[in-house]
């Protein structure tokens, strides 16, 4: 470990390593991640892959759209295969939801350069063989989201990063924070202490107690969100199948497993224990959907904590009265796909010292000043 760094990162998950990668291509050196166990111990490896530019408020399909360019940029750019797989988003429409919700979902996906169709009962049935026709309406379906294998990017992350320079401390939880009166921070790990002109948090679910040591109220809080995976199956679903209604997403391997989730509403936690509930719960949706899914058997099942703000959409941005310090967290469960687009504008953020356009909206104050963005297209925690 050195005394000093350009860019001294908490955390060493999707967010944090995207970001030392992005400042390393732009030329920026002497740059460290810092993660308290081991790269990719939080959320980045429990995660499904899910890619999408489907969202409902204007910044956030921005921000996605932006993500989506550049993932499609990101194996050649890693030069490690990290399984991009475009095949699709398909939101199913329940005949006992709102349309018109769905219909304004996708004028804004429209107006934002994302061509999301709308799917007849007919065309989604093509899509979902095996889907209860008699409870869809239809869907809403953008051909260019996907997926990526998590592991595959993580791994490529830390091969880029030590490639072009970049430190990667494991076992090295920062424990105190601190900034100088030039915005200069000092960070403190069992590893020994650093300076560093600008400092990155992007903890996640840990990161209000860092924000708290810059004097910051960060308001993160934890949630856990369970996934299974089930044995491989012919290939018969196409797109990343998701329901509003539910909170459920299934999508199928290339390997052909189903890997799935869907929304157990409990308190917040850390708890990363796999729950009977939730086997029981996606077991109730998914055949309420896909009633031939009772046949097959579940293999593996985990849990991971979601760092979830109020809104259900990030932080991205430097912290108030302490410009040198950028939070990057609170990704309510979009942070594996945003993380591109996410690295890229706080490397431009750092370069320039300007914030970049489509970073704005996701600013902290939005919560003091009462202007949340209420994103409509969650599936985990309900939001209030
Ligand atoms: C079941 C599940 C399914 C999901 N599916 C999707 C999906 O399909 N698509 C999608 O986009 N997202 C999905 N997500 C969310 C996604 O995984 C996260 O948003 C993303 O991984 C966040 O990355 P991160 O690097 O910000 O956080 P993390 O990966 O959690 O990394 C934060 C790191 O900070 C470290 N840390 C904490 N405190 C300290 C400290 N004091 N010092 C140093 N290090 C510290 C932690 O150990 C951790 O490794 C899913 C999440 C779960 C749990």
């Amino acid at each position: 470990m050195k005394t000093h760094y350009d860019v001294a990162i908490i955390g060493g998950g999707v967010t944090g390593m995207m970001t030392a990668h992005k400042l390393l291509q732009k030329g920026v050196g002497n740059v460290a991640v810092f993660e308290e166990k081991w790269m990719g111990s939080g959320q980045s490896n429990r995660n499904s892959g899910g890619i999408r530019a489907q969202f409902g408020s204007p910044e956030t399909v921005r921000l996605m759209a932006a993500s989506l360019k550049e993932w499609r940029k990101l194996t050649v750019e890693l030069d490690y295969n990290i399984l991009f797989h475009q095949a699709g988003y398909l939101f199913l429409v329940l005949n006992d939801e709102n349309v018109s919700d769905y219909d304004s979902q996708r004028i804004v996906q429209n107006r934002n350069g994302i061509n999301t169709r709308w799917l007849d009962n007919d065309e989604v049935a093509g899509l979902v063989p095996g889907i209860r026709r008699d409870i869809i309406a239809g869907g809403n379906y953008h051909a260019l989201d996907g997926t990526a294998h998590h592991d595959a990017v993580l791994n490529a992350l830390r091969f880029s990063v030590a490639r072009q320079g970049g430190e990667l401390h494991e076992h090295a939880p920062v424990t105190s924070l601190s900034f100088d009166g030039d915005g200069r921070g000092t960070i403190k790990t069992p590893l020994g202490s650093a300076t560093a002109d600008f400092v990155v948090c992007a903890a996640a679910a840990k990161s209000p107690g860092i924000a708290a040591m810059a004097g910051i109220d960060l308001p993160v809080t934890p949630y856990r969100r369970e996934l299974l995976v089930t044995e491989p199956l012919r290939h018969f679903l196409g797109p990343m199948i998701v329901s509003l209604k539910f909170g459920l997403t299934a999508h199928q391997t290339l390997r052909g497993e189903v890997v799935g989730n869907t929304r157990v509403e409990e308190p917040e936690s850390f708890d990363t224990k796999g729950s009977l509930s939730f086997l029981v719960q996606f077991a109730k949706d998914v055949t309420h959907l896909l009633p031939f899914m009772k046949y097959v058997k579940v293999v593996r099942h985990w849990a991971g904590t979601y760092d979830m703000t109020p809104d259900g959409s990030p932080v991205i941005c430097p912290a108030p009265r302490i410009p040198n310090f950028i939070i990057a967290a609170g990704s309510s469960g979009h942070g594996f796909m945003m993380a591109p687009e996410v690295g890229k504008l706080v490397a431009e953020y750092i370069t320039t010292g300007t914030v970049p356009e489509i970073m704005r909206p996701f600013s902290i104050d939005r919560f003091e000043q009462g202007e949340l963005l209420k994103e409509s297209s969650v599936t985990g925690k309900k939001l209030d």
